[in-house]
């Protein structure tokens, strides 16, 4: 049965984001239907409404969300109703050569359904009956969302979803990054580029992974208190401390082991390849816009053998890693409760949003 809710939608890139109330169709075969609880403001919402990441409104923003299962389509076989779920917002096919590789995140499937359905189309209708596109092939920031079952992973009741909502993209793709992508090795010393919601999260991977100095880089003494909290050793305010790569040459004896951008700028990723010594892993994790580019001297490229690599959604391969993060947080080594440092009600997200540039939270969090 169709259903009826408040959803956050962007109309218009550069434009403050709506609430509104939406139509949201019944799941249809393999489709499951989830009454959201939780859902987290990324900073790639709003790169979603500024063009940054150009996915084309109008569409329902959101894709790190928590919930109970409110209705199953056709054929479903994940989850049943009143599940609690954390949405995953790769469609992973299980199929294409990256599934079955072990590389979910590499899926070919996440091209082609960036803004719907895998199917192509949308489950969202607005008051004047048009289309809405679903965000990452989510949409999650609305009352009630109907998603594919491969985008849905059924989790511990006893786990809040407030919490279990924030595994399903920053938790992921920070610690991910350290764990997955990069395979931090204990004694080792890494930089973070970045401590928003992702940077504080590849923090604590590096923690996680017994990193012998984690040290923190930002332009806000706010986020590197967080970044303390969470695991950092060292911070470095560039506005203060002044060139971050020669600071972290000289905290690492030459260089670290591992750096970690978390901004998506493409002069830091600069810095961040600067910054880790021979042999060492420099992993970008920020989504910088479409024509970012940045020049790197070649001539010593054979003589450090560094390694420059991505990080898609902390290399997740949710079924392995959601319950993993999650047992590491019922066992209190992974920060959840920590990084929810403001709820918010559906109809004051444009705050939320504000607040998360104005480096105020480690994380908001909608509740619906
Ligand atoms: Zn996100
Ligand atoms: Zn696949």
């Amino acid at each position: 049965m169709a259903r009826k809710g408040k959803a956050v939608i962007c109309r218009e890139w550069n434009k403050p984001v709506s609430v509104e109330e939406v139509e949201v169709e019944s799941p249809r075969r393999g489709e499951v239907m989830v009454r959201i609880k939780a859902c987290g403001v990324c900073h790639s919402d709003l790169s979603g409404t500024n063009g940054t990441i150009p996915l084309p409104p109008p569409s329902v923003l959101g894709h790190e969300a928590a919930g109970v299962v409110e209705e199953v389509g056709e054929g479903v076989q994940r989850v049943a109703v009143g599940d609690h779920v954390i949405i995953i917002w790769i469609p992973m096919c299980g199929k294409c050569r990256y599934c079955a590789e072990g590389r979910p995140a590499l899926c070919d499937a996440s091209a082609k359904a960036a803004i719907t359905l895998p199917d192509g189309t949308t489950r969202y209708k607005d008051s004047s009956d048009n289309p809405l596109n679903q965000f990452a092939g989510v949409g999650v920031m609305s009352e009630y969302a109907t998603v594919h079952e491969d985008n849905v992973l059924p989790i511990d009741p006893d786990i809040p979803l407030d919490k279990a909502a924030l595994v399903g993209c920053a938790v992921m793709t920070g610690v991910g990054a350290a764990l997955n992508t990069a395979r931090v090795q204990a004694g080792s010393t890494a930089v973070v580029f970045g401590a928003g919601g992702i940077g504080l999260n590849a923090i604590q991977g590096c923690a996680l992974a017994g990193a012998q100095k984690v040290i923190a880089v930002d332009l806000e003494d706010k986020k590197l208190a967080f970044a303390q909290q969470f695991g950092a050793t060292h911070t470095i305010n560039p506005r203060v401390d002044g060139d971050p790569v020669a600071k972290i040459q000289e905290l690492t004896g030459g260089g670290a082991d591992y750096a970690f951008e978390c901004i998506g700028v493409p002069e830091v990723i600069g810095q961040a390849y600067a910054s880790v010594g021979k042999g060492g892993t420099c992993v970008v994790v920020g989504v910088t816009r479409p024509e970012g580019s940045v020049t790197l001297g070649t001539f010593m490229m054979p003589f450090q053998e560094k390694v420059l690599t991505g990080s898609m959604y902390g290399s997740a391969r949710p079924s392995v890693d959601f319950p993993r993060l999650l047992a590491l947080y019922q066992s209190h080594r992974l920060k959840l409760d920590e990084l929810v440092t403001a709820t918010y009600p559906i109809d004051d997200v444009q705050r939320a949003f504000d607040d998360m540039q104005s480096g105020a939270n480690a994380r908001g969090v909608l509740l619906m």
